[in-house]
């Protein structure tokens, strides 16, 4: 029987699940695209298809305005692509409505930035015990990193010991300063203090403090910084022989430059101010004036890559792979009118809901992607755009 899908929040994301969601009309017999602003949900809408597409103005962080539509809607599944905010809201309405979840960022407080499963972890029992499915995470780095480092998990090594996770955006936009998926999400992440895995502890650095050239595949040598990111927690907890597990970023010369006298204006703290009698965030302030990551698609040249290098053993010898995927923004943008970076988390995303919705993942419980069989997600991944590749024992 065919499913009905409500996918919530409608940015550069969003764009990228609707259009390549509406095109499964073996899986969907509708979709729902709401959000905070529905004359977006109605510009995606356009032009996507065969699957019939509806809209609808939602606030996600209302679980009971999130009920009153589902109800009416009936989705069996939810695809949340608004803001980590809004993770703990949907959650509860799924809950309430018997709906399966999906989302590709962990929940974060509004007035903290911290990146951790706990709260969606907490869910657990609830879900078991409804019957309901939730999956985490399911964009490209976290989703497809974790189901690369599963997979690898799984054809390849025997014990995986060091995994240094890799992303560079090698693309140009042509502005002087912008962020490639929601600005506020984005600064909270990379002015938050450096963290990695090692020997059995988290270690922390000052933010950007730690950086190194890595070569990329077709890119070359790029500066990456080392990050906190939230897929190396459930990767350490779920491969427990980990000994060292980094997350690597690109940033340009330019883009730090920007950041850095943002930071020391104060333009991207959390904190609330007082401006002409009204209270404001400065960093939701900043996204207000920042290009929105949706409109950068157009005349966005060059490309991403993203992989996962794993060393580990097999059969008692040492070995290493490095599986990635690289992504041009043309090509997303020919594809989806999207850019590359909402192009490879809207993918993963998109293939998550249609493994969902067929049963193939579907299984009471919260998971995170590297829980569930990496095979057949990573079958479709090229199918939807995104190819991948393994080099193995030759570490760039
Ligand atoms: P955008 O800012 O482009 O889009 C977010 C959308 O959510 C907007 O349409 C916004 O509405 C809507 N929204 C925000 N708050 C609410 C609310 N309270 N109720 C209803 N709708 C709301 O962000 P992106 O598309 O770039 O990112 C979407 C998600 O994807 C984020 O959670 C981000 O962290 C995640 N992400 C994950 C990645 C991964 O690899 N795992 C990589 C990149 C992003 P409005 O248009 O009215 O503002």
């Amino acid at each position: 029987m065919k499913k009905r899908l409500m996918i919530i929040g409608a940015g550069g994301v969003g764009t990228v699940v609707v259009k390549k969601s509406a095109r499964m009309d073996d899986v969907y017999e509708a979709i729902l695209l709401a959000s905070r602003t529905k004359s977006k949900c109605d510009a995606i809408a356009q032009d996507a298809g065969p699957v019939p597409i509806e809209t609808a103005s939602v606030d996600a962080d209302d679980v009971q305005a999130l009920v009153t539509l589902m109800n009416r809607f009936k989705p069996d599944l939810v695809i949340n692509v608004a803001l980590p905010y809004q993770d703990l809201t949907i959650m509860d309405a799924c809950l309430e409505c018997g709906v399966d979840y999906i989302d590709t960022a962990n929940y974060e407080p509004k007035d903290k930035a911290e990146f951790e499963y706990s709260y969606q972890w907490a869910y657990q029992e609830k879900f078991k015990k409804a019957g309901l499915t939730a999956i985490l995470g399911s964009g490209f780095d976290p989703g497809v990193t974790n189901v690369f480092t599963s997979y690898i998990a799984k054809h390849y090594l025997d014990e995986i010991h060091y995994l240094d996770i890799v992303d560079c955006n090698a693309g140009d936009h042509g502005k002087s300063f912008a962020t490639n998926f929601n600005p506020e999400i984005n600064i909270r992440e990379i002015t938050q203090e450096g963290k990695f895995w090692e020997d059995g502890q988290w270690k922390t650095t000052e933010p950007l403090e730690i950086h190194q050239s890595v070569e990329y595949p077709r890119v070359g040598p790029k500066e990456s910084y080392l990050l906190f990111h939230e897929e190396l927690e459930s990767l350490v907890k779920h491969y427990p022989t980990i000994k060292r597990a980094r997350f690597w970023m690109t940033f340009s010369q330019q883009y730090i430059t920007h950041l850095q006298v943002l930071e020391n204006v104060g333009m991207t703290s959390i904190k609330p101010i007082t401006y002409q009698g009204m209270e404001i965030q400065p960093l939701q302030f900043l996204k207000a004036v920042l290009p929105e990551p949706s409109s950068l698609g157009e005349h966005y040249q060059g490309q991403t890559s993203i992989g996962c290098q794993i060393r580990g053993l097999k059969q008692g010898e040492e070995h290493s792979y490095f599986i990635f995927n690289n992504c041009s923004h043309q090509k997303a943008y020919q594809d989806t009118k999207s850019q590359a970076v909402s192009f490879t988390t809207g993918v993963p995303a998109a293939i998550t809901g249609r493994l969902l919705a067929l049963g193939t993942w579907k299984q009471s419980g919260i998971w995170n992607m590297e829980q569930l069989d990496p095979d057949p997600f990573m079958q479709l991944l090229p199918q939807l755009g995104l190819v991948w590749e393994i080099v193995a024992d030759g570490l760039l």
